[in-house]
């Protein structure tokens, strides 16, 4: 297979992808960035971002990756439309293949490949979504102000977005598909402690409902008794759990039983020298496109140090 030399690989384009980019690039580094099949990452997925700094109006997420692309572009970061199929960080230098078509063999390299939430599977859910459906509150709970609205899980994220709309909507269902919750104590009390959280235990999602522009409504089947139910809601959140795209490192990098990479706190750092994450990949707790532009950059700063400490550059 075709090898190509670089000095720093970026796999993954979302927020932490191109800060570590402008970074690397300014840096006189001359990044390689693989977009990934997604290329802008999650961002591309959501109408506006309200709350990423610099934007006042806000900004609509795919305009957003829009923007990142051309400042990553104007310091010189090759962009290059593709999927990393495997890497191999066993010996010096990293090595990533590309489509299956060439490898890429990288002084450093920056995981910046994200996570993607995990959905129901109904077609309903993709039909709204969007439209009403959505998997987070922090990006899009504002638009539901005085509505009602249901959030499905039991894990702390599904605590922590009901407690979250909660203090923006009249009413929100939490439906909880066993008898109890997930989440940490801390976060079940404070559900139990705000009045308009109303917790639908046993209970599963079998349709959204809506009027084939937005969301009307949830049918929702209790499995203990089996009765089935259709709850008024114009806002839908899916908190079920979180993906991290990491599974080609899987035999490199350490990582959690969700498979959330392991950095070195403080730091971008994993246990391979040379490779660092940033982003998503490694962050389960905050998930924002701000986190992540921060940790991209915290990324690219450590693979610079890292390159000058080894004399490469
Ligand atoms: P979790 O995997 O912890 O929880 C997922 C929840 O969704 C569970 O209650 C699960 O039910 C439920 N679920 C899964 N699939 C379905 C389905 N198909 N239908 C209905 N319900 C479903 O994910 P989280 O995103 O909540 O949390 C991930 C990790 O991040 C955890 O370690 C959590 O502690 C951490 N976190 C920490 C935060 C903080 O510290 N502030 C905030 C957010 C997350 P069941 O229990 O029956 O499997």
């Amino acid at each position: 297979m075709e090898q190509e030399k670089v000095k720093v690989l970026i796999i993954g384009s979302g927020p932490a992808g191109y800060t570590a980019a402008i970074y690397a690039a300014r840096a006189g580094l001359k990044p390689v960035m693989v977009t990934g099949g997604e290329p802008g990452g999650q961002l591309t997925t959501t109408n506006d971002v309200e709350n990423y700094p610099g934007y006042p109006e806000g900004i609509n997420g795919p305009q957003m990756m829009v923007d990142f692309q051309k400042q990553a572009e104007r310091f010189g970061t090759d962009i290059r439309y593709g999927m990393v199929t495997s890497v191999d960080f066993n010996g010096y230098p990293h090595k990533a293949v590309v489509d299956e078509k060439y490898e890429l063999v990288a002084e450093a390299v920056v995981i910046a490949t994200g996570a993607s939430a995990k959905y129901l599977g109904l077609p309903s859910e993709e039909k709204y979504y969007n439209k009403g459906v959505s998997a987070c509150a922090v990006c899009d709970g504002f638009f539901y102000k005085g509505k009602t609205v249901a959030v499905a899980g039991g894990g702390d994220t599904a605590a922590e977005e009901a407690t979250y709309l909660a203090n923006l909507c009249p009413k929100v269902y939490l439906l909880v598909r066993r008898d109890e919750m997930r989440a940490s104590k801390i976060m079940q009390k404070r559900v139990m402690n705000t009045p308009n959280i109303e917790v639908l235990w046993n209970t599963e999602t079998d349709e959204i409902l809506g009027d084939g522009d937005n969301v009307t409504g949830v049918r929702v089947t209790n499995n203990q008794s089996n009765e089935t139910q259709e709850l008024d809601i114009e806002g839908f959140f899916v908190a079920i759990g979180h993906k991290p795209n990491t599974d080609i490192f899987k035999s490199f990098l350490d990582m959690d039983d969700t498979g959330y990479l392991k950095v070195n706190p403080g730091t971008a750092k994993t246990k391979i020298k040379g490779v660092f994450v940033s982003g998503d990949a490694a962050d389960k707790v905050y998930r924002q496109a701000v986190t992540a532009a921060g940790t991209g950059c915290m990324a690219a700063l450590d693979a610079e140090r890292y390159l000058t400490e080894e004399g490469i550059i």
